[in-house]
C-alpha cells in the first residue's frame, strides 16, 4: 500500500525504527517489533545507515518483517556514499520483498567517508527513484532548518525542490517546539508546497538523550522542556514519565493544529510507544 493514500482520511501515526547494532543478530529486534505492531500504527520505517554503520543489512529483513506481520513498512534510503548500481540493488530487493514505500534521503557527511557523489541531494535519489517504478516517495524536512544550508528560506527552496522531483510526503527532523513546526508549515505552504507534513516527535525519556539532544540535534529547548529535564534527570523513572508526558502534551497541540501526521521516532523502546499511543488514540481517532 502507498502511504500516501492515508493522507487527508484521518492523522497518519507512524513508528520509526533502527537496525540492532552490528555486533547484535537481527533477531534482537524482533520482540520490539512484535510489540510495536501490535500498536497498529499505520505504517513502521526502518533506519539505514548512510555509511560505515554496518548495519544497514539488516534493514531491508526487519521491513519485511514489519510487511509479514501485516503493517506497512517504509524503508529509509540514503543516498550520498552509495553508487547507482548499490541503489538499484536496494530497490530491486525491495521491490522483490513488495516493500513499496521509500524516505529518500541524502544522509550525513560523514568527514571520514569522502561522498561516491553519484547523487548530491535527496532530490537527485527521488528523480531516479521515479524512473525506477510505482514507489511511493517520502522525503525528510526540518522545521528549524537543516544544518547546512545557510538560512530556512534556502532550506524550504531546496525542499521545494524535492517535492517538485517527486516527494509524496514528508517527515520532519524532531522538535520540541511546537511553534517552530507552525512556523515551517506556513512558510512551506507560501513556497507551494502542498504535500502532506508528517511531525516527528522523539520522546526524551533518559539521560543519555538529553546529552546527545544539547550536543548533536539542532533543535531549540524551550524552557518548559528544559525545566522537566533539570528536574527529572537524576531519577530515571520520573524522567521517562515526563518525556512520556512531554510527547504527549506535543502531540495533542499537533493534531488540534490540523498536523497530517504525526511519526514517532520510537527509539526502539516498545513501552514508550505503547504509552503514548495510549495516551493518544481517542485524539488520533477524534
Ligand atoms: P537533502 O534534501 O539533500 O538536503 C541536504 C542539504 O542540502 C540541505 O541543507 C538542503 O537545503 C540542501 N539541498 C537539498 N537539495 C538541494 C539542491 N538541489 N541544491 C542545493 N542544495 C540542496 N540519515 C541516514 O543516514 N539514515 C536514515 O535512515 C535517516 N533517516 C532520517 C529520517 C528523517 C525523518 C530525517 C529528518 C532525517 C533522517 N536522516 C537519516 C538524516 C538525513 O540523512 C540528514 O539530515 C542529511 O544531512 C540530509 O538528508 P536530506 O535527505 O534531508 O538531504
Amino acid at each position: 500500500m502507498h502511504i500516501k493514500e492515508l493522507f487527508g482520511k484521518k492523522t497518519v501515526y507512524s513508528f520509526e525504527v533502527f537496525p540492532p547494532k552490528k555486533t547484535s543478530p537481527v533477531e534482537v529486534i524482533y520482540d520490539t517489533l512484535d510489540e510495536l505492531n501490535g500498536l497498529k500504527p499505520d505504517f513502521i520505517s526502518v533506519t539505514f545507515g548512510a555509511g560505515g554503520s554496518g548495519n544497514s543489512k539488516y534493514a531491508l529483513d526487519i521491513a519485511s518483517r514489519i510487511k509479514a506481520s501485516g503493517i506497512t513498512p517504509m524503508l529509509h534510503l540514503p543516498c550520498i556514499n552509495f553508487t547507482k548500481a548499490e541503489i538499484d540493488a536496494a530497490l530491486s530487493e525491495a521491490q522483490e520483498r513488495g516493500i513499496e514505500n521509500i524516505l529518500a534521503l541524502r544522509g550525513d557527511i560523514n568527514p571520514d567517508i569522502p561522498p561516491v557523489d553519484e547523487f548530491r541531494h535527496a532530490s537527485d535519489l527521488i528523480n531516479y527513484i521515479k524512473a525506477k517504478g510505482d514507489f511511493d516517495i517520502a522525503g525528510a524536512c526540518y522545521p528549524e532548518c537543516h544544518p547546512d544550508a545557510d538560512n530556512i528560506i534556502d532550506d524550504i527552496t531546496n525542499l521545494r525542490r524535492k517535492v517538485d522531483a517527486g516527494a509524496d510526503h514528508l517527515i520532519t527532523q524532531l522538535f520540541f517546539d511546537n511553534d517552530s513546526f507552525y512556523e515551517f508549515r506556513e512558510k512551506a505552504a507560501i513556497a507551494g508546497i502542498n504535500v502532506p507534513i508528517e511531525a516527528g516527535i522523539m520522546p526524551v525519556v533518559n539521560k543519555n538523550q538529553i546529552e546527545r539532544m544539547v550536543t548533536t540535534c539542532g533543535a531549540s529547548l524551550p524552557k518548559k522542556f528544559v525545566r522537566i529535564m533539570t528536574r527529572y534527570e537524576h531519577s530515571p523513572e520520573a524522567l521517562c514519565d515526563a518525556g512520556i508526558a512531554y510527547a504527549v502534551d506535543q502531540i495533542v497541540d499537533l493534531v488540534a493544529s490540523g498536523v497530517d501526521g504525526i511519526h514517532l521516532y520510537t527509539m526502539n523502546k516498545p513501552y514508550v510507544a505503547r504509552k503514548i499511543s495510549e495516551a493518544v488514540s481517542g485524539i488520533l481517532g477524534a
